[in-house]
This record gives C-alpha cells, structure tokens and sequence, in this order.
C-alpha cells in the first residue's frame, strides 16, 4: 500500500520520524503516540498513515485499524490502572475546524478519565 504523505504535514512528518513524538504501537496502516499538550494523563492520538484531513478522505483499509489499535491501547490502559471498575475513557475525533480540529491529518484521541476518588486515571 503505497503511504500517501503531504510533506508540509506534522502528524505526516512524526509519521516519517521527522519530528519526534512518543510512539506507542505502529501498524502497517497506523501510528500512535503521546499528545504533546494532553488533557489527561496518557492522552493517546491514533493516526492513519494516510495523509487525509477528514474521516471521509482517509480510505476504508486505514480507518479499518484505527479502532483494533485504539482498543490494544485501551487494554494496556486498563491492565495499568489498578482500579476494581476498570479504566474510564473517551474516544474522540474532531473534523474541520468548526469542530475544534487543529491538526488536519485525521486523528483519534484516546483520553483517560481519572477516578476522583483514587486519583488513578
Ligand atoms: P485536534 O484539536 O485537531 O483534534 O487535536 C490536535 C491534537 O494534536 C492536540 O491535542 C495537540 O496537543 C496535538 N498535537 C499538535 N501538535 C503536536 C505535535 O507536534 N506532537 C504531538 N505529539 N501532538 C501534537
Ligand atoms: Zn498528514
């Protein structure tokens, strides 16, 4: 599958390790990594390696990963947090700049709730 990257792109270039980011799981269609300015604690960004600013612009076999990826990451989020209810999170993704898209390479936030009462995420 040839990747298709837009060279003035900064999640196409932490794709490419042009600029450093905080990899967690890389697929042949996917990457993931730390947000820089995270809201949470272990806010995850899940990416196509597919240069599309909206979800309809991405083509079906990289959308296909994003969600078993984002449940592997959300299973290693559950196994670290020792809590009996198990971890709280929210999976969200922003398209156009209307609904408070910045970055214009489709992503999804993983983003950890953390439980008041134990402090864990
Ligand atoms: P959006 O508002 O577009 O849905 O979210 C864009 C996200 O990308 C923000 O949470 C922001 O912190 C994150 N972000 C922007 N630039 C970088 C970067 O260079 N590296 C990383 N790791 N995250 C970034
Ligand atoms: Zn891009």
């Amino acid at each position: 599958i040839p990747a298709a990257f837009d060279a003035a792109c900064i999640f196409c270039k932490i794709i490419k390790g042009e600029i450093p980011s905080f990899k967690l799981i890389e697929t042949k269609y996917t990457y993931s990594f730390l947000d820089i300015q995270p809201t949470a604690e272990a806010h995850v960004l899940v990416i196509p390696k597919y240069h599309g600013a909206k979800l309809h612009n991405v083509p079906d076999e990289y959308l296909a990963d994003i969600l078993p990826v984002t449940k592997k990451l959300a299973i290693a989020l559950d196994l670290a947090v020792d809590s009996p209810e198990g971890v709280g999170y929210n999976v969200l993704q922003n398209n156009g700049r209307i609904a408070h898209q910045e970055v214009d390479h489709v992503h999804f936030h993983l983003i950890p709730k953390r439980n008041e009462k134990t402090g864990l995420i």
